[in-house]
């Protein structure tokens, strides 16, 4: 069971081992142990102390370079620009990617890096794909898949798709992301039938 908007309170132990979990909508689980995922932050340390400029992560400019001309970051710790502010994209995808931009300007090249975002995981029977980045969302919709426990939910920021989260159902991640690249806005009324092909979204 995954608990969404809880929080732990704090652990319950009996004879130095944990024995359940307070959580902050005032339930209690029974636990035979735990394992903690406490998230992640980057280590900017060697790049402070190199005098590189640090804002939760390394900071960089669309072509990977550090405040330090000479100096490039890509991947995990790099705060590259994104949509007017600053993030830190950690997939495999986007260290790979703007790994490769960084070496190509490196070598001589002035190609701007624009992220496109996406991302996979397995998760036991799930798949889930993630095509574009759903910061500031203000609007979902849900949208049934055609396969036995498909769907995906559309993420739209002032009436435009910004992206697709879709659980085992290939088909929605596969138009999101291609939607997303190509900038276009899918009609709402064809999202929210789920007899209509998504297909017609593409034309
Ligand atoms: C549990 C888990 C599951 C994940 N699942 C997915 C997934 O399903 N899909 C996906 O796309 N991404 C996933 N990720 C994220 C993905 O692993 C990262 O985004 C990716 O590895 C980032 O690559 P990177 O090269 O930027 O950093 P890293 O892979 O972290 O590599 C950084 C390297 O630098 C080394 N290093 C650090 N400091 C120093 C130093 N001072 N000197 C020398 N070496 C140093 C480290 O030892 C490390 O080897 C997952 C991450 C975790 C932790």
């Amino acid at each position: 069971v995954i608990r969404e908007k809880t929080g732990l309170k704090h652990l319950i132990g009996k004879d130095g081992r944990v024995t359940g979990a307070a959580l902050s909508d005032g339930s209690v689980i029974d636990l035979d142990f735990a394992v903690v995922g406490i998230g992640v932050a980057p280590n900017d340390q060697l790049a402070k102390e190199a005098g590189l400029e640090v804002a939760n992560g390394i900071v960089v400019d669309e072509f990977a370079r550090t405040s330090d001309p000479a100096i490039f970051a890509a991947g995990d710790c790099a705060a590259l620009p994104w949509q007017g502010g600053r993030i830190r994209l950690e997939s495999v995808q986007n260290a790979v990617d703007q790994a490769e931009a960084a070496a190509a300007v490196i070598a001589g090249g002035n190609e701007p890096y624009a992220p496109k975002p996406w991302f996979w995981s397995d998760q036991y029977d799930v798949k889930l794909q993630i095509a574009g980045f759903n910061l500031g969302y203000d609007e979902t919709l849900l949208r049934p898949g055609t396969r036995e426990g498909a769907h995906s939910v559309w993420y739209f920021r002032e009436g435009m798709l910004i992206a697709v989260d879709a659980i085992n159902d290939a088909k929605a991640y596969v138009t999101g992301k291609k939607l997303l690249e190509s900038g276009t806005n899918p009609d709402k009324s064809i999202l929210a039938d789920p007899s209509a092909d998504l297909k017609s979204l593409l034309v």
